[in-house]
């Protein structure tokens, strides 16, 4: 707030500057002075209207006549023999420095005097933006966040625990040094707005019982350069001085893009930027309790300068909650709110597919100010009714229900063909988890498949892992037929074939082919029939359990997402 004031009395005073100096000027060259061509002048002289002539060696030459007050000025001829003519039509004529400093100051002095103003106003600017960097600092220093801890953070189980060590390692440093364990010094969270990536890292500081130092990387990157950089090299120094503590980065692409998404050309403001977080993270040492996280919507515009070991190596996906997690932050939100008893939460949840957190708490804040304008008793139905419109209309989704149905079964469907297949085929590999839920790399779903961690893997083995990417594909075509299936599989299929090139020129797996060396066109023609005798075999698997890959999508459909040990109870069950 009191930044806020300080920069409207900044602009004003500039404003007033800006006007005061333009006034100056333009009465000075506008009123007092008057240009004439040296042939007018030669015929003013000569027609006895001039009266006196001050002659320089600068530029202009003034001169006055009888007529009026006016100060003429024309070209200097830098005529040696002017003087004597001048003199001998009777026009007075002096020489001197009066006359080439007024020179000077109508050309030279406006625009000296907007330098100095420009480099004022810079100044200016640059003097509150970095009292404002520093009041933030202030204000995030003396918040202790202790009133935020893991149990704010509703649902994000996954990424709760991956940030549990981080925890440990913030209260208690001297505990892994002493091992030479090397502990993440920048993590970063990414996932959709909305998604508690703050609120973690608040929690990460709840948690440890150390100071939050929030800033976002737009306050960064400002028109001025330098000004970032010495805001990031401020921060850390206000962190350093807690001694231990969590800095938060919100909006981190902003400072650290990589050069290759656009901007081309460079930011020399937001390269110092980001090369002075660089160095103050590497100037850590280790036994230092300090651990930077940033926040991002996108990982993959991400400079990968970023990324690399011993700045931000460790990144956490936080999504969109599932249907679980939703029911979680709602009751988290509705804690303090007089709810009706009537209002069904399990529906709600499965209402609010695609929910940020930040949406369902809005859904809730909002239902709670319908009931407080209306006066009502408690937050019935239709407070929570108009809301959840309120909300639907500000998010893009609105009026995609229909699609929304649609797409969420073609996408069970699909991620449940998935999981059919690697479970069949593959039993040693982990299916920890299947969801409808989108994640940020753009899947409608997914289907986290890890294969056992081990040196080779036999032909039948990479067989077995294409037909499992293949029966995404399969599956969409078993259930609403080969005209049907979609875009989806784009990625599986760009997969499947890189594992057939390598099975095929690399593993010289083929028995038709061999071990010879092929031709490119023949290894084309080779992978291409392998491809399409592997698709054979998915589809054939998913038909020929196509009762279990229904039990499989229905569940998501009802779930949106399963663990391995709800899919295998499916499996078990057929
Ligand atoms: P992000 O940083 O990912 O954009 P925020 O952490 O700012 O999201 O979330 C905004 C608000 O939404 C939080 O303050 C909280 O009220 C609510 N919220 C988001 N995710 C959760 C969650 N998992 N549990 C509880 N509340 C949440
Ligand atoms: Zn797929």
């Amino acid at each position: 707030m009191k930044s806020k004031k300080n920069k409207i009395i900044c602009l004003i005073s500039i404003a007033a500057i800006a006007l005061t100096a333009f006034f100056i000027y333009f009465n000075n060259t506008g009123e007092d002075t008057a240009f004439v061509s040296y042939a007018e002048f030669m015929v003013m002289a000569e027609d006895g209207q001039v009266s006196h002539v001050v002659l320089s060696d600068g530029a202009m030459i003034q001169f006055y006549t009888y007529a009026s007050d006016v100060t003429y000025e024309t070209s200097n001829p830098r005529n040696p023999a002017l003087k004597e003519q001048l003199l001998l039509m009777g026009i007075e004529v002096s020489e001197g420095t009066g006359f080439a400093m007024s020179g000077l100051l109508s050309s030279v002095l406006p625009i000296a005097f907007f330098v100095m103003m420009f480099i004022f106003v810079i100044r200016m600017i640059a003097r509150t933006s970095g009292k404002n960097a520093m009041s933030l600092n202030v204000t995030a220093a003396d918040e202790i966040s202790v009133d935020v801890g893991f149990n704010h953070v509703a649902g994000n189980d996954e990424a709760k625990e991956s940030v549990q060590d981080v925890v440990d390692f913030i209260k208690n440093p001297e505990k892994y040094t002493t091992y030479g364990a090397r502990m993440p010094r920048g993590i970063i969270f990414y996932g959709p707005p909305g998604t508690g990536k703050t609120l973690m890292a608040r929690a990460i500081a709840g948690e440890a019982g150390v100071p939050f130092f929030a800033t976002s990387g737009s306050d960064f990157v400002q028109m001025y350069v330098g000004v970032g950089a010495s805001r990031v090299r401020e921060l850390f120094k206000k962190a350093r001085a807690a001694g231990r503590a969590v800095i938060f980065i919100d909006e981190i692409d902003a400072v650290g893009k990589s050069r290759a998404s656009g901007n081309m050309g460079g930011n020399d403001e937001r390269d110092q930027t980001l090369n002075a977080l660089l160095a103050e993270m590497s100037g850590f040492s280790s036994g230092e309790g300090i651990v930077v996280i940033a926040a991002t919507n996108r990982l993959d515009t991400l400079d990968e300068a970023l990324l690399r070991p011993g700045r931000f190596d460790r990144q956490v996906e936080i999504g969109l909650p599932d249907l679980a997690g939703r029911k979680n932050i709602l009751a988290t939100h509705a804690k303090n709110k007089p709810l009706a008893h009537s209002i069904d939460m399990e529906e709600l949840a499965r209402q609010t597919v695609y929910f940020s957190g930040a949406m369902l708490e809005n859904l809730l804040n909002e239902a709670a100010i319908n009931a407080a304008k209306a006066g009502a008793a408690e937050i019935g139905p239709k407070e929570i009714d108009t809301a959840y419109y309120t909300i639907i209309a500000g998010s893009e989704k609105k009026d995609r229900s229909a699609i929304k149905e649609k797409e969420r079964r073609i996408t069970a469907y699909h991620e449940g063909g998935h999981a059919l297949a690697t479970k069949l085929l593959s039993p040693e590999h982990s299916v920890s988890k299947i969801t409808i839920i989108p994640s940020t790399k753009g899947a409608a779903g997914f289907c986290v498949n890890l294969p056992p961690d081990k040196m080779y893997f036999t032909k039948r083995e990479l067989e077995n892992q294409v037909i499992s990417l293949l029966a995404g594909r399969a599956a969409e075509e078993a259930t609403f037929g080969a005209d049907n299936v979609t875009t989806g599989a784009s990625n599986d299929i760009e997969r499947a074939n890189r594992i057939i090139k390598d099975y095929v020129s690399k593993y010289g797996m083929s028995t038709s082919a061999g071990l010879a060396e092929l031709s490119d066109e023949d290894r084309y023609k080779e992978c291409q029939a392998h491809i399409s005798k592997l698709y054979d075999e998915a589809l054939a698997l998913v038909k020929n359990n196509f009762h279990t890959l229904e039990n499989i999508a229905q569940a998501l459909l009802e779930k949106e997402s399963l663990c391995e040990r709800e899919l295998d109870a499916i499996i078990a069950s057929a």
